[in-house]
């Protein structure tokens, strides 16, 4: 069932994280055949000591275990469907979404596969870049117990809290509503802070304040000191890319017929980031929408607001 250090693991989607979580296989001591369809992409993994794959079926023959870390469910299914992952794949093989994606869609993938005797799991992880450079994700797991169970040393490799949540699609479910209280908390505190700035206090001082008080969290104790208030706005998580959980999220109440009143303004406030053309700029620039909205700056710089987009657009 479960892979030995010997196993060649297919990963596919070489980014932001699929790259680090890449090295993190190898230094465990896996052997890691690696794809991405951005020409290039994968060449860093394999200046790590992973093998290149020839494409996307190449993975589905040559591995029993195969990770996806790719953008959205449309990648999910484009790979495995279209580009010819799923029917490449062996009986008793086993696909692991590591992607944030949208559950119901991983229900029928994962029936899909389970038609040709591919196993899924989702496992999506949550920690950041960092996290993945450090093998230190917090990885939630959907997906048949068993499964699970035979693959946890995989996911050890990446992680070190795994957690497993239930059938398949919980992991994806979990994942987006931990983004949701995140996204809702990076907006708040970018509120709050451009207030402070406003009310004649300064940010750090604000900053410090909140961070020894009730008002902390992930983003006021490690987001803001680390890409915003500097204006390094270079987490490498994307606004497009937290939109698209908050979105998750927002359908999941939907679908539940749970009201999400305060997670549905901050999406408006990540639609609104997308529509201004900062979509593929690190998520955390969303603080300088309510710094230009308020008139201030976090960073304690006086450039016009349009020099300061300028700037921000340009990273
Ligand atoms: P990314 O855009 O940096 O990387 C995604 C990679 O997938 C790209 O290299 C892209 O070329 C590749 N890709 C896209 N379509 C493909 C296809 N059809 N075939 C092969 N490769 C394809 O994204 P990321 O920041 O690494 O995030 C990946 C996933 O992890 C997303 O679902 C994201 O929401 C989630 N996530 C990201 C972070 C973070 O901090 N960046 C943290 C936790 C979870």
């Amino acid at each position: 069932m479960g892979e030995s250090a010997h196993d060649l693991i297919g990963f596919i989607g070489i980014g932001h994280m699929g790259l680090p979580m890449t090295r993190r296989l190898l230094a465990a001591g896996y052997r890691v055949l690696a794809y991405d369809i951005a020409p290039g992409a994968a060449q860093e993994a394999v200046a790590s000591g992973a093998d290149a794959a020839e494409d996307v079926p190449d993975v589905g023959r040559r591995c029993r275990t195969v990770i996806t870390m790719l953008p959205d469910s449309d990648a999910v299914d484009a790979v495995v469907r279209a580009q010819g992952l799923g029917a490449a794949m062996a009986a008793g093989t086993v696909l692991i979404d590591m992607s944030t994606a949208v559950p119901r869609r991983t229900v029928q993938l994962a029936r899909w596969l389970g038609e040709r005797e591919v196993g899924m799991l989702d496992a999506p992880v949550t920690g950041g870049v960092a996290g993945a450079e450090r093998g230190s994700l917090t990885v939630m797991v959907g997906g048949p117990r068993a499964l699970f169970d035979a693959h946890a040393p995989v996911l050890r490799a990446l992680g070190k809290t795994i957690h497993y949540v239930g059938p398949t699609g919980t992991g994806h479910t979990i994942k987006a509503i931990n983004n949701m209280v995140s996204a809702t908390t990076m907006a708040v505190t970018s509120e709050a802070l451009a207030l402070a700035v406003k009310a004649g206090i300064d940010a750090e001082t604000a900053l410090a304040v909140i961070n020894s008080g009730t008002g902390r969290s992930w983003s006021s104790e490690y987001k803001f000191p680390t890409f915003v208030l500097n204006h390094a706005f270079n987490s490498g998580f994307s606004v497009a890319l937290m939109r698209k959980d908050v979105d998750i999220a927002v359908d999941l109440g939907q679908e539940h017929a749970v009201p999400l009143f305060v997670a549905a303004a901050a999406q408006q406030l990540y639609h609104y980031a997308v529509g201004h053309g900062l979509g593929d700029q690190c998520h955390t620039a969303i603080a300088t929408i309510l710094e230009e909205m308020a008139g201030i700056r976090l960073d304690g710089a006086h450039e016009s607001i349009a020099e300061r987009r300028e700037g921000v657009a340009g990273r």
